[in-house]
């Protein structure tokens, strides 16, 4: 049976949670623009793929519906955007992790496509931890910075980690050509800010993207591949289900 909430009527819930299934994935994206080539839902597409992925491994997870929207100011300047305040985000947040409290949810596991949601993210999970402290929740993908999993697959074809890049470089526009090839359009792609270092971060958040990339792209698309798109997400998926694992060994531990 499916384990996607938006297809599942509400006893089919109800029995599937009595069954065991009290965690709750809940895929976090963005509407921003990602270059010329690739679509302002590629965050989205990216965090709903990785969660169907995740919970297929899991025996007791359901996937929520995605965020579509989410806290994405460093992209102002280009059309397409809507983004929310952090507060706003950490909300929504929040509210729906009430309601799953409230239908027997034990553990809500919130998954970024998006680094730009981390702070939204931290917001929610001290609030919660406050309000409902039985309420486990678990970050994953919030990282502003490329996976070192993700480099190493990269650099092992020839990819260096400034075509990667950190955003629609090879890096995302492998993996939407492995999630939704429909979307991509290849002939469109074109090469973008290159390096930056540790400094890079720091410029986005202060100036935005666009002083620094008119195309909004951050690496080279045109690199990308479809094959190694889908390691990449496969290497994602691994490394969230060792956080999981820890996340549980750790509470596991705690005592009571
Ligand atoms: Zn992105």
């Amino acid at each position: 049976m499916t384990a996607s909430l938006a297809e599942m009527t509400w006893r089919e819930v109800a029995d599937a949670v009595a069954e065991g299934a009290t965690t709750v994935i809940l895929p976090l994206g963005a509407t921003e623009q990602h270059g010329p080539h690739l679509p302002l839902g590629t965050d989205t597409f990216r965090a709903w793929a990785l969660a169907e992925r995740l919970s297929a491994g899991l025996s007791d997870a359901l996937v929520a519906p995605p965020l579509p929207i989410g806290c994405s100011d460093e992209h102002q300047g280009f059309a397409g955007l809507l983004s929310l305040a952090h507060e706003t985000l950490a909300d929504v947040i929040c509210d729906c992790a009430r309601c799953m409290a409230g239908w027997g949810v034990r553990r809500l596991v919130l998954l970024s496509g998006h680094g730009g949601n981390g702070d939204a993210l931290e917001l929610a999970v001290a609030r919660l931890a406050e309000e409902l402290p039985e309420f486990r929740v678990v970050v994953l993908g919030s990282s502003t910075t490329v996976p070192a999993a993700i480099l190493t697959l990269a650099a092992s074809d020839g990819i260096p980690a400034d075509a990667v890049g950190l955003h629609a470089g090879e890096g995302e526009t492998s993996e939407m050509l492995a999630v939704r090839p429909d979307l991509v359009r290849m002939e469109q792609a074109e090469p973008g800010f290159r390096g930056g270092g540790d400094s890079l971060i720091a410029r986005l958040r202060e100036h935005g993207l666009r002083p620094i990339t008119p195309t909004g792209v951050l690496g080279d698309g045109r690199l990308a591949d479809a094959g190694r798109g889908a390691r990449y997400l496969a290497a994602e998926i691994d490394r969230y289900r060792l956080t999981l694992r820890d996340a549980s060994a750790s509470h596991m531990r705690r005592p009571s």
